[in-house]
């Protein structure tokens, strides 16, 4: 189970609340030992793991529950992979973060494009990233993993790229500033598998356009800020599709 709290071994806990309903739907009883997670490890930076609980008391709406040992659990890729998703309509949306979650993604930024179907004013756009997060925390829940991926606020493409190229300028010094590729149908992109094949970098970012793609002056734009086009070959793969064709080619060979 996913509690955003602070854990520690040895103290006693009332379960948040949409831990805490969690819990009273699969009706366990006190004694019941379940295991709990919240995406920061046991405090150290780093670390990967969870901790044995056990129930103490089932209240109406509330859970009581003493925490017990941690255990250093490592589940997460060994590759970092950031998406930057074209959203598309639809329940295809939920669809793509309960995959990518799975799948091992660390982050998902959506974005809206030109061609987007789906677009949303910036209320409805709260509720809905409230909901993706409540997919990805499920799906971390349901796969076993114990951190949960980051699900950002909506942006529009242009604004993102503009924000994203301060953030690189600013750690351009680091070892690491990762792989930034855009998933393109023009011709002359490179297969994706070459792209990655002899690379020793461990973060990828892969930016992908939503059901009517990106135009050329979108994709122009991400190349103008470091990505390289790659392709997934000769079938137009839908958008859901083809960033999960990424990340099991990433996550699930190293
Ligand atoms: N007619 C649209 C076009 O020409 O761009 C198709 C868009 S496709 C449904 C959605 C997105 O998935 C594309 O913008 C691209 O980022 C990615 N995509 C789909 N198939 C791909 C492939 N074979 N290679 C690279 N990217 C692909």
């Amino acid at each position: 189970f996913y509690a955003d709290v602070a854990l520690a071994a040895g103290t006693s806990i009332s379960l948040p609340e949409q831990t805490a309903r969690h819990v009273q739907v699969l009706r366990l009883q006190p004694g019941e030992r379940i295991t709990l997670f919240n995406g920061r490890g046991n405090g150290e930076p780093g670390s990967e793991g969870e901790f044995d609980a056990t129930v103490e008391r089932m209240g109406r709406s509330d859970v009581d529950v003493t925490i017990g040992a941690w255990t250093a659990t490592a589940r997460e890729a060994a590759r970092a992979i950031h998406l930057v998703v074209g959203m598309p309509a639809n329940d295809r949306m939920d669809w793509l973060i309960e995959k990518a979650t799975e799948l091992g993604a660390a982050s998902i930024q959506p974005v809206m494009s030109e061609r987007s179907v789906l677009r949303l004013k910036a209320e409805r756009a709260d509720k809905k990233v409230a909901h993706w997060r409540g997919i990805a925390i499920a799906s971390s829940e349901q796969c076993g993993r114990n951190r949960v991926p980051l699900i950002h606020e909506v942006a529009t493409l242009g604004e993102w790229l503009k924000k994203s190229t301060v953030e690189t300028d600013a750690t351009a010094n680091t070892a690491n500033t990762g792989m930034r590729l855009l998933l393109s149908l023009q011709d002359g992109s490179r297969p994706l598998a070459q792209a990655v094949a002899s690379t020793a970098l461990t973060s990828f970012t892969f930016l992908n356009g939503p059901e009517g793609g990106l135009s050329p002056a979108e994709e122009a734009a991400a190349i103008a800020c470091g990505f390289s086009p790659v392709t997934l070959g000769p079938r137009v793969l839908r958008a859901e599709t083809a960033p999960l064709a990424c990340l099991s080619l990433l996550t699930l060979t190293r």
